[in-house]
């Protein structure tokens, strides 16, 4: 399954193995909403997975889609962390800071021809179910006012996930050569998630199983870069009791700062943790030291979970 291998930028593979402890983990918002209770299950799963075995925990604002950035979403976010007991680990990276990075590596990959410029609007690209068929492939588009796509391989790429288990998906087939930058400019989540994640040495991704799809996508990056793969997790999403998923495209208010030990329980009950009643009164700080003790990751459940009840 190797495909063709780009060399990586000097810089990026001297601070991925200078930068090698065992574990490194992250949170990543996207400040295109408030914390809802499903990223602050993600949140906390990943916060304990590294607290748990003394690891570093990093925050990572995914700020790279200034139109869709709900104003006050990114000091809100902080806000909610800090009130919920949160501590993370040397400064805030922001993705809008990182531009001239993604820029060159587009560039890179243009120039060597593992990507391309593609004009198609979305009408051309209706009824392909959001897979590419590739009719910008071979054109030779200019770059200007085109997305650029990545080549993908016609190959399958497969990962064990520590609870989902086997993932496997083909790219070619089920996916299609995919945006690294769109037309308006802004950088694809895809490509910065797995330049940033080998920049700060990430090994481990907790997150949620929306997510799940896009991982193989960032294994193929991944390997074309040189860059080490970390270790996967992906949290079940919480489901509202009326069918809603906690995900992305869900809007919903600021967690509650007055509410941060009780959501926190929740949270934990969420992952399969079992937290003992006398806790129910505790603070948040005391709340996710006793979490980073008893942390079982094993106990996480695979399915998605109801919450309790309608959050909102
Ligand atoms: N920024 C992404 C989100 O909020 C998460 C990225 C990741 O954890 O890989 O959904
Ligand atoms: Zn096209």
């Amino acid at each position: 399954m190797r495909a063709k291998t780009f060399i990586p930028a000097a810089h990026v593979l001297v601070f991925a193995r200078m930068n090698a402890p065992a574990y490194i983990g992250r949170f990543a918002p996207t400040p295109s909403g408030y914390l809802h209770f499903g990223s602050l299950v993600a949140a906390l799963a990943s916060y304990l997975d590294a607290r748990a075995v003394g690891g570093r925990w990093l925050l990572r604002m995914e700020d790279l889609d200034p139109p869709r950035e709900v104003p006050g979403a990114q000091d809100a976010i902080l806000k909610t962390l800090e009130s919920y007991g949160f501590e993370w680990d040397g400064a805030l990276v922001r993705q809008s800071a990182r531009h001239a990075e993604y820029q060159a590596l587009v560039e890179r990959l243009f120039n060597q021809g593992l990507a391309y410029a593609c004009t198609c609007s979305r009408k051309q690209l209706d009824g392909y179910q959001g897979i590419y068929p590739g009719l910008c492939r071979d054109a030779g588009h200019a770059t200007q006012n085109a997305a650029i796509r990545l080549r993908v391989p016609e190959l399958s790429y497969h990962f064990s996930d520590r609870v989902q288990g086997e993932y496997r998906q083909h790219l070619g087939r089920e996916v299609g050569d995919f945006v690294i930058r769109r037309r308006d400019g802004f950088y694809a989540y895809q490509l910065a998630v797995v330049l940033d994640d080998a920049w700060q040495g990430i090994t481990d991704v907790v997150r949620g199983a929306d997510l799940l799809d896009s991982t193989p996508r960032q294994l193929y990056l991944q390997e074309l870069l040189g860059l080490p793969q970390p270790r996967y997790l992906h949290v079940p999403l919480i489901i509202q009791p009326d069918g809603h998923k906690l995900g992305k495209s869900y809007r919903s208010p600021p967690l509650p700062a007055d509410q941060a030990a009780p959501l926190l329980v929740r949270a934990l009950r969420a992952l399969g943790q079992t937290v003992p009643q006398p806790l129910d009164g505790a603070r948040p700080s005391e709340l996710l030291a006793w979490a980073i003790g008893h942390w079982d990751a094993t106990l996480i459940p695979r399915r998605p979970s109801l919450a309790e009840a309608q959050l909102r």
